[in-house]
């Protein structure tokens, strides 16, 4: 057995064995499978094999869109045939609620280039008479997914990888794991049978390998603990039942129809398959408790659990109800069997937190589908240093060090089962919460603050009713305008009128100082950097040139500067900027860098009125002035007293309105916190959420990362040349001018429905044809309508051209408006007093 290899993979399931096969397509030839027992025989051997299209993340849906189209030239590759039926997928609408929510989806999917139609219930009846169509608003319908034998479209790339020199070494188990500084040693132990477990022999080998992949299915949390990072891939357990013959249905065949698509009924969490002339019904139930939260046990190989029909007992009436010729049909078979998990539903692919050429492909609840995908995206990510799609939403380190097994367990139950509840956009799950809070939570709370759960943090989406119940947050939802969207109108309008606090201090912040700071921040970012005392907006791009984070750059000294970045990223910005620190200290000299987002809280007061009410509590010896613009002037930074708290001051607002971050002391944000409220009392300042900051950034075409900005478009392309300086140098600037500009951002008004918004995700339309997608969406308080920012090619990113944008199914107005279509000229910001 070879003991040194480019890339080791640990794990023989179905994305294992993929990432196997896509590394070596894509030219490494010296790759090297693991599998501690058999192939297939984690989570995949008792896969439904169901391949659903449906997915409301642009990454996944990319990712299922590839396998699909993959798994279809498998036999021709290998001659094996992975027994895929290409039956359709019906996805039925109980409510109009239901299907609001299948035209939101069809924006992603038609912005992945995903076929989909929609039918009406008699379009269903007629073309399947077996399924009551009674109670159904119609149906969502993908003509060319299907199912597929999991275990076959496994061998299926098995095969394909060792044609192309994979080798698969079954029962060796990855043991440990040691960097030596260059290249990873593995300790792997040879497994054998003992009493029908699989046990370690004393047979040990130790694997060098330059880069290493684990895909250890439901081992995710041995794993983890061996590398010594966290994961929150839990299985939970997951249920299907086979059923015999239904007389009915074996007729309908035997007349020479088509097989049924894969039935999903969302609104009764199920779905159903045809087996054999029966059918097969999974179920997604409340109830279903998470399983090896510390680790799978020995005697616990290609084993299922206990089934649980009780608990599955509704889903059961459900499909009576929905086939009612499957009533007489007995019970054949049962598979009650570990489905990895991870609190948002996304699988962990990319880079693991703190190590060097360590690779994750954890916690797959879709495993089959995504299985393809996965191999051909993240073998791009490690052979080419970037995939061709932005793949950060599924990156490990979304979940920072404060997630526990705890956290993880509850949250992954949670998500199995609301994997059929309605997926609103501006959806919150209850579980685990509060758990992240400033101190200022209990006092926002008290004044109606419906909370958004940012990277763990409680901050406020919007505030609410002060005499509503408490689960008003939900009853508020909608695919259109919720309940939310009055106050978040009106907190908007007050920043642009008059003034609005916002809390903000879920903010990423770091402290970067040393001799080698300044030329490393000048390589690391492609803007030029303050001077002292100043700040600038500027991005960290990948290797290939495209947005990897945004950075405020404040400079607190020379050799000092204060880093601030989007709140959700907070353990995926500093992974990033520590390992370049580490990598350039030998060229640039030593330097630190600490992460205080902890330490720090963060106020945000913007809006017309935002000087009168930090005037009122200034301390200085001239307080008249210590704000003006010759004092304090736009894009600085100063340390200002507000009554008895220090306060690093930086003279930038979000909104696009005259204001303020307040920077402060962790421990003093109560006392801030009640010093504003009192002074802004006088000038009618109201309490701002996130939702309605949003929707003014887009008013001032701010880009947001996750959404505008990217591993999938340059500055450039994102629009903002000002702020990357050409005559310099900087990580990533060769790759971003060899891109060129693909496509451009803009920012769009739009005359949508009277009922709704954009999210952010709709298609953009020119004439017939699709011309790109929105990224954000909102409503615009300053012009009165819908706003929007996304990308189009760049002939058509000219103010002035009419587009349409795809919403519930129709097409609506709109048009490309100049960059900050409020305040073009940032006169409100820059205003003097
Ligand atoms: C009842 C049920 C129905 C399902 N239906 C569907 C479906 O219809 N469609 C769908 O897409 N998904 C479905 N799933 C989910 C799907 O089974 C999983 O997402 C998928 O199998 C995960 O594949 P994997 O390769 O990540 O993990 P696994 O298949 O669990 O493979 C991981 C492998 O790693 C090996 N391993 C672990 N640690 C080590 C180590 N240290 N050294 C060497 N080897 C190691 C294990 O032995 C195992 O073989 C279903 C799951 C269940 C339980």
């Amino acid at each position: 057995m070879k003991t040194q290899v480019k890339a080791l993979v640990v794990g023989g399931g179905a994305v294992g064995t993929s990432i196997a096969y896509h590394l070596a397509r894509a030219g490494w030839d010296d790759v090297m499978l693991l599998e501690r027992d058999e192939l297939t025989s984690g989570s995949t051997w008792h896969a439904a094999g169901l391949l659903p299209y449906f997915n409301m993340s642009f990454a996944t849906t990319h990712i299922h869109d590839y396998s699909i189209r993959f798994y279809k030239t498998l036999e021709e590759e290998t001659g094996l045939n992975a027994g895929f039926a290409v039956v359709g997928n019906l996805r039925m609408a109980q409510t109009q609620e239901r299907m609001d929510e299948y035209m939101l989806y069809a924006s992603t999917a038609e912005t992945c280039g995903v076929p989909y139609q929609f039918m009406t219930p008699d379009q269903i009846k007629a073309k399947w008479p077996l399924i009551n169509t009674e109670d159904l608003k119609g149906a969502l319908y993908h003509q060319t997914d299907g199912y597929i034998n999991p275990a076959d479209v496994t061998m299926a790339m098995a095969k394909g990888a060792r044609q192309r020199g994979v080798m698969i070494e079954r029962k060796w188990q990855a043991d440990a794991f040691h960097w030596t500084g260059e290249v990873w040693e593995v300790t792997a132990t040879k497994m054998v049978e003992k009493g029908g477990n699989l046990i370690p022999s004393e047979e040990q080998i130790v694997i060098t390998a330059e880069h290493v992949v684990t895909a250890s299915g439901n081992h995710a949390q041995r794993t983890a603990k061996m590398l010594g990072i966290k994961m929150p891939a839990i299985p939970v357990e997951h249920q299907f039942i086979v059923m015999e013959q239904d007389p009915a249905l074996v007729e309908f065949r035997e007349a020479g129809s088509a097989e049924h698509p894969v039935i999903r009924d969302a609104d009764a969490q199920s779905y159903v398959r045809e087996e054999r002339g029966g059918w097969i019904l999974g179920v997604y139930e409340k109830g279903a408790p998470a399983r090896f939260e510390h680790g799978v046990p020995d005697s616990f190989r290609a084993d299922l659990f206990q089934l649980d029909l009780e608990r599955i007992e509704d889903q059961y009436m459900a499909m009576i109800h929905r086939v009612p010729s499957c009533e007489e049909s007995g019970l054949k078979d049962d598979f009650n069997g570990p489905i990895c998990y991870t609190p948002d539903g996304n699988p962990l692919v990319g880079p693991a937190p703190g190590l060097r050429n360590m690779w994750l492909a954890e916690g797959f609840s879709f495993g089959i589908t995504a299985a393809g995908g996965t191999g051909y995206y993240l073998a791009q990510m490690m052979v080419e240093g970037e995939a061709e799609i932005d793949m950060a939403s599924l990156d490990p380190k979304r979940y920072g060090k404060w997630m526990t097994t705890e956290f993880a367990a509850r949250k992954n139950e949670e998500c199995y089962e609301h994997v059929y509840i309605l997926h609103h956009p501006d959806e919150e799950r209850p579980a685990c919460r509060p758990l992240r809070t400033s101190p200022a939570y209990d006092r926002q709370a008290a004044k109606g603050a419906q909370f958004g759960f940012v990277n763990g943090w409680e901050r406020p989406n919007y505030y609410g009713p002060l005499d509503a119940p408490e689960n008003f947050d939900h009853d508020a939802r909608s695919f259109r305008r919720g309940g939310w969207w009055q106050y978040a109108h009106d907190e908007a309008k007050a920043v642009r009128e008059g003034v609005g606090l916002i809390d903000a201090t879920a903010f990423t912040k770091h402290v970067l100082r040393g001799p080698g700071a300044t030329a490393f921040l000048d390589w690391f970012t492609c803007n030029r950097l303050p001077k002292v005392g100043r700040i600038n907006l500027t991005y960290a791009l990948t290797e290939a040139g495209t947005t990897r984070t945004e950075y405020t750059i404040v400079r607190n000294a020379e050799d000092e500067y204060y880093l601030v970045s989007a709140g959700a990223w907070q353990a995926y910005d500093s992974d990033y900027l520590l390992k370049a620190i580490e990598d350039k200290i030998p060229e640039f000299g030593w330097m630190s860098c600490h992460d205080v987002t902890s330490q720090w809280g963060v106020f945000a007061i913007a809006g017309p009125k935002s000087r009168d009410v930090l005037g009122a509590l200034i301390k200085d010896a001239d307080p008249a002035t210590a704000l003006s613009n010759k004092r304090f002037p736009w894009l600085s930074a100063r340390q200002i007293e507000l009554g008895m708290c220090p306060v690093n001051a930086i003279r930038v607002a979000y909104t696009g309105e005259l204001g303020w971050e307040l920077h402060h002391p962790i421990e003093m944000q109560n006392y801030l916190w009640d010093q504003l409220v009192a002074a802004g009392e006088s000038h009618g300042m109201k309490l701002v959420g996130a939702r309605a900051q949003n929707w003014l950034r887009q008013e001032k075409s701010y880009r947001a990362f996750g959404t505008e900005l990217g591993r999938d478009a340059t500055p450039l392309e994102a629009d903002l040349p000002r702020f990357v300086d050409l005559s310099k140098d900087f990580h990533g600037k060769a790759a971003m001018e060899a891109i060129g500009v693909r496509s451009k951002c803009v920012t769009l008004l739009i005359d949508g429905p009277d009922d709704a918004d954009p999210w952010g995700r709709e298609a953009l339309y020119h004439g017939e044809t699709r011309v790109g997608r929105l990224t954000s969406g909102g409503y615009s308080v300053a012009f009165g309508k819908s706003i929007g920012m996304g990308y189009v090619s760049p002939e058509l990113a000219v103010p002035g051209t009419k587009l349409q944008v795809k919403m519930f199914d129709q097409l609506w107005d709109a048009e490309i408006v100049q960059d900050s279509p409020y305040d073009p000229d940032n006169a409100a910001i820059r205003i003097d007093g």
